[in-house]
């Protein structure tokens, strides 16, 4: 069964999520060690431990291998006009890929912004630019880093220590979600292909923690 969920912070549109960490083979930076963005990453605390939370994403692990998932999803989105994958997670296989490729295909009416770390991973490129193609997909490569640092063409969102670190920078449009209580209050940046790439200041204390070792 479809398991779709919302974060408030992104005005109430919805997500379909998977186990973070477990599901991110792009977070691994050498074994037992992660990349410096997924230290700090939201989804390894606070909510995210309450077992309503976690089930969804435990669920959705072995729904989407069903063969009617591309059907139940294009019906769940029906009334979506913007929709977000991966809240947690990421497109840990190329066969999701490929299925998520398909809902994209046949749900024009809904925007969606699919971020992920899986472009390191050669195999995932094709499937990558046949959803870029798509008028109504805005893929976003994440960088590593949380001290700013991207690559330009490659990277569409990176975190920086605070807003000043991208201030100057052109073609960067900066979030400004801790303007207005940490929600997206209307903007949708996220999901405008026209946007190169997205500065996210760094949020919540574990990864304010992250950037504190990382400067030392
Ligand atoms: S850039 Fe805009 S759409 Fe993206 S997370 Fe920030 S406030 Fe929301």
């Amino acid at each position: 069964m479809i398991k779709i969920s919302t974060t408030s912070k992104l005005d109430g549109i919805r997500s379909w999520s998977l186990q973070a960490i477990d599901t991110c083979p792009g977070s691994i930076a050498s074994p037992g060690v992660l990349v410096d963005a997924c230290k700090g990453c939201y989804a390894t605390t606070g909510n995210y431990h309450y077992p309503n939370v976690k089930a969804p994403r435990i669920s959705n692990r072995e729904d989407w291998q069903r063969l009617e998932w591309c059907d139940d999803m294009v019906a769940a989105l029906d009334s979506d006009r913007y929709f977000r994958w991966f809240d947690s997670g990421d497109v840990y296989t190329l066969a999701l890929a490929e299925k998520m490729l398909e809902v994209m295909i046949r749900t024009p009416w809904c925007k969606h912004w699919l971020p992920t770390r899986m472009h390191k991973f050669p195999k995932f490129r094709m499937v990558f630019d046949q959803m870029r193609a798509l008028d109504n997909v805005s893929v976003r490569f994440s960088s590593d880093s949380v001290i700013g640092e991207y690559i330009d063409g490659l990277h569409g969102s990176v975190i920086g220590p605070d807003a000043s670190t991208f201030q100057a920078r052109a073609g960067v449009s900066l979030c400004r979600a801790y303007e207005h209580n940490g929600t997206c209050s209307g903007c949708r940046a996220c999901w405008d292909k026209s946007v190169d790439l997205i500065a996210y200041p760094a949020h919540g204390a574990k990864m304010a923690k992250v950037i504190r070792i990382l400067k030392a």
